[in-house]
């Protein structure tokens, strides 16, 4: 194998390493236990293991997670005053609703009634336009997760062509907006495609770095990464089922011949996945310091 591999599993232990020292500290020294709240609406099965996993995560941290799971046919009245509820209640520090939402709630309604300084996925308007001016907030976790994997396996931003396929509000949107900004893990110059994008490979054989979140398995080929280039792969495809009813993962990126010809690589899984729940648990923390007026 050519590339370096930039292993999520890694960087995301070290993370939590550091998380741990400061939820032992917060306790310790301020008597502080960061709060998470995590409201699943339904069963879909995909969001059942996400939310657990957020639970689980937290729970090894020494963060108070709490699961709320209400039926499928929740009212989205009953959705916003359970928001309601966990916005003023002070042992609350994170809030997090899980999607997607069932059709009959309206997302963008939910998504503005949490507040904003519990808002650790970092969806809500406020901090959405706050990331895109530069300001303190709590950053969208895959995006944030994704900065962390480059800053720390010293891949160069500063001046990089960085080309991001897809353009969705939690991924190729915010990704692409703070690799702008002017500071540390950014100075980038930003290409952003999409499905109109006219000859999205020529885009591609330009670019340092490639940030594939598209939803589509194995569409970044060799012949389209520049010798060097950096990949990250956000793309998480079901392509199967093994003999013991396991999914089969594949990336966006056809890993096996593009790892021949890039520097480094995320593979899929183990990459960009691990490192999204993390910073779930890097903004709770920062959420719990906030409250507590630490930072
Ligand atoms: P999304 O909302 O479905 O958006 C996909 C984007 O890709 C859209 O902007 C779409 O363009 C673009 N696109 C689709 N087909 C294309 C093509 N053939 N050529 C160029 N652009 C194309 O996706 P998402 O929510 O960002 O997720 C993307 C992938 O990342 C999925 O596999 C998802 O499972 C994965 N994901 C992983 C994590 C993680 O933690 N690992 C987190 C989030 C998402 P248009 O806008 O023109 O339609």
């Amino acid at each position: 194998m050519t590339a370096k591999l930039i292993s999520g599993i890694e960087i995301a232990k070290e993370i939590r390493e550091e998380l741990t020292v400061e939820v032992t500290e917060l306790r310790e020294k301020h008597n502080i236990v960061p709060g998470l709240v995590t409201i699943l609406v339904g069963a879909d099965p995909a969001s059942q293991s996400y939310v657990a996993a957020k639970n689980k995560t937290a729970k090894a941290l020494g963060i108070n997670s709490e699961q709320m799971t209400l039926d499928v046919d929740t009212t989205e009245e009953d959705l916003l005053k359970l928001v309601e509820k966990c916005n003023a209640d002070p042992a609350v520090n994170g809030i997090l609703v899980q999607l997607p939402l069932p059709k009959h709630i309206n997302e963008a309604n939910v998504l503005i009634a949490i507040d904003p300084a519990k808002d650790v996925d970092g969806f809500h308007p406020i901090n959405v336009g706050k990331m895109v001016l530069g300001e303190q907030c709590f950053l969208p976790c895959t995006p944030h997760g994704i900065l962390e994997m480059l800053t720390r396996s010293g891949v160069e931003t500063s001046g990089a062509e960085v080309v991001v396929i897809g353009r969705s509000n939690i991924v190729g949107k915010p990704i692409a907006n703070l690799m702008l900004q002017k500071r540390d893990g950014g100075n980038a110059t930003i290409t952003l495609c999409h499905t109109r994008t006219k000859d999205m490979a020529a885009h591609c054989r330009r670019a340092d770095i490639i940030i594939a979140a598209v939803g589509v398995p194995k569409m970044v080929t060799a012949d389209m990464v520049k010798p060097g280039a950096a990949i990250i792969d956000v793309g998480v495809n079901r392509i199967g089922q093994a003999s013991n009813g396991k999914a089969i993962l594949a990336g966006d990126v056809d890993f096996d011949a593009v790892k021949e010809v890039a520097s480094c690589i995320t593979p899929v899984p183990g990459g960009v996945g691990p490192m999204t729940i993390t910073m779930l648990m890097k903004n709770t923390v920062q959420a719990a310091k906030m409250a507590a007026n630490l930072i």
